[in-house]
């Protein structure tokens, strides 16, 4: 499989098309997620939907670029400053009140969307990174056993990726 099908469950109405389509009963499911161990790719369900409520995914990624330390070092400050800008107008934002208190939070979610890019750009929270499988690998190890068992799923599920 070169590929496989993703639902958008916010963009998704509920007309059941891509129910009708898929060959393998994919799309059918009690929890609305489409089940990957059944979807062999064809796409059909994508083409169907009058909503553009799914997407069709690469089973592999293309390798992530390798991030140098420089780059790696000054994205992880530029995304503490965000994360302090956050906290500030979060802060902020409780002792407000009407606008003030609008404008506060909307700085903060600002604040925290760009810290999340920023991260993403770093090489962090891509879920093919070397690092989110340092990461998973703690999450495994832990105590919380049902944390464990999806961790270890995930490491499955997706293998590092990392250009070398
Ligand atoms: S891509 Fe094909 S097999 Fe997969 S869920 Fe859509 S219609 Fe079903
Ligand atoms: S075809 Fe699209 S909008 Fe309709 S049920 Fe399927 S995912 Fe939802």
């Amino acid at each position: 499989m070169k590929e496989y099908a993703v639902r958008n469950l916010r963009l998704c109405t509920k007309d059941c098309l891509c129910l009708y389509v898929c060959p393998t009963g994919a799309t059918d499911t009690e929890n609305s997620v489409i089940d990957r161990e059944k979807c062999i790719g064809c796409g059909a369900c994508a083409r169907a939907c009058p909503g553009a409520a799914i997407s069709m995914v690469p089973a592999r990624m293309p390798p992530q670029q390798k991030k140098g330390e420089g780059v790696v070092s000054s994205l992880s400050s530029l995304a503490s400053a965000k994360l302090g800008q956050e906290y500030l107008a979060r802060t902020l934002a409780a002792r407000a009140e009407g606008g003030l208190a609008a404008l506060c939070n909307a700085v903060a979610r600002s604040a925290r969307l760009t810290a999340e890019d920023i991260y993403r750009e770093a090489g962090y929270m891509l879920p093919q990174s070397g690092n989110v499988h340092v990461l998973l690998k703690q999450i495994a190890l832990g105590g919380d056993r049902y944390a464990a068992q999806r961790a270890a799923r995930l490491m499955e599920l997706l293998p590092v990726n990392d250009r070398s």
